[in-house]
């Protein structure tokens, strides 16, 4: 029962991120018996959101007196907000909690990256020793611990590779209504040779590929067609020829669940044409020939929300994809088998959206964890 009403100022809950935690917020009742204070950096007093408790205005999230007061922040903003205002506030001496869905602050020696399922131990030993910093991980990172992160806590695994297949969303909002636009392109371009009765597949081939290719093709956000092809580039490149994407599947995931020594994951991260969940596929060296039977229950036993889905055809096809799972919390894990290069080797696949377990679903969760931490 709560001892006292927290303040919990909210930044950045009208964007991508911010409305599915709103969402996911006012389905769970997360700000019942709280005082949330709303942002914003471009609509200072208008009227903010209303979550049943009364009129308010929208405060300057470029202010950093205006967080004084609060007990907690609560910011899915992005990267370029928190790195401007985070030293403000904190500098101006509030000593409150912070939640993050960027990763500016991910790295810092002072934050945690939350992912209670797998990580609360390590959220509440950071808690008891003062941490007041807690950050939602990469939505490819959060997602593969949620469907085979136990196969690291047991110790199984000697390195990791991850192919992903991501989605969309992960660029943003302009990225999503972009590869909707492309895919209106190419099946309208195509739609006079579809509606013919006998029209050869290369034919259909040739003006797909024409219209991937026209001066009007609409590719300001990525850069590229996605619709009809995919992307091997995710940010920005690191010096050892990797992607700023493909290493925080190490330095995150290694810092989420508190791996020593470092467990080595590394991959290609690639954009695909799905809208909001992303998949992975994996290989993995165990550190021993580990039956697939144990794995299988290890991962099925891991949190509430994974799930093995069996290694067949009609299984996979339909609960092993960004179509099935979109907009669920459920982290299916399938195609498990041993992999020719021996008993050691293991593949799996996995998908899950990335805009919950990815993005929202942590923060929101973290919010809650610290109010019963706090008793408030
Ligand atoms: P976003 O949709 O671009 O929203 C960010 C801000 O843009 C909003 O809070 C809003 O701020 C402003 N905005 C301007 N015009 C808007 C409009 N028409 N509709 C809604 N908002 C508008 O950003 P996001 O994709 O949610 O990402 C937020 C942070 O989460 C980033 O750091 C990102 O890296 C991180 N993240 C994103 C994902 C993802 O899938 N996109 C996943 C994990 C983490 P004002 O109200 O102040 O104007």
């Amino acid at each position: 029962m709560s001892t006292r009403t927290l303040r919990i100022g909210l930044v950045g809950w009208r964007g991508m991120v911010g409305s599915v935690l709103m969402d996911r917020m006012a389905a769970e009742g997360d700000l019942a018996g709280a005082e949330p204070v709303f942002f914003s950096t471009s609509q200072v007093g208008q009227a903010a959101p209303d979550v049943g408790q009364g009129a308010a205005v929208l405060q300057d999230a470029h202010d950093a007196a205006a967080f004084a007061g609060l007990d907690i922040i609560v910011t899915c903003q992005g990267g370029a907000w928190t790195k401007s205002m985070y030293p403000q506030i904190r500098a101006a001496g509030w000593t409150g909690h912070w939640i993050d869905a960027a990763s500016a602050l991910r790295m810092a020696d002072d934050a945690v990256i939350v992912l209670d399922p797998l990580n609360r131990h390590v959220m509440d030993e950071a808690f008891a020793a003062g941490t007041n910093t807690w950050v939602g991980g990469n939505c490819t990172v959060s997602l593969m611990l949620m469907g085979l992160g136990t196969l690291f806590q047991r110790g199984w695994v000697e390195w990791m590779t991850s192919m992903t297949y991501q989605a969309a969303s992960g660029a943003g909002a302009k990225n999503m209504a972009e590869l909707v636009s492309q895919m209106r392109k190419i099946g309208g371009d195509a739609a006079g040779l579809l509606d013919a009765p006998r029209t050869a597949a290369l034919t259909l081939d040739r003006q797909v590929s024409t219209t991937l290719s026209s001066d009007g093709f609409p590719t300001a956000n990525f850069g590229a067609p996605l619709a009809g092809s995919v992307l091997p580039w995710i940010d920005t490149l690191q010096p050892d020829g990797s992607t700023r994407e493909e290493l925080k599947g190490h330095v995150e995931a290694n810092k989420i669940l508190g791996l020593t020594p470092e467990v080595p994951i590394d991959g290609i991260c690639v954009r695909v044409g799905a809208m909001r969940s992303h998949a992975q596929a994996l290989t993995i060296k165990l550190t021993r020939d580990v039956p697939l039977a144990d794995i299988e229950a290890a991962i099925a036993d891991s949190t509430e929300w994974t799930e093995v889905i069996t290694n067949d055809k009609a299984e996979s096809l339909a609960k092993l994809t960004p179509a099935a799972v979109s907009g669920t919390l459920t982290i299916p894990v399938g195609r498990l088998r041993k992999l020719r290069m021996g008993p050691e080797y293991l593949t799996a696949f996995t998908v899950g959206d990335q805009l919950l377990w990815g993005a929202a679903e942590p923060i929101r969760r973290t919010l809650k964890i610290l109010r019963e931490h706090l008793g408030a």
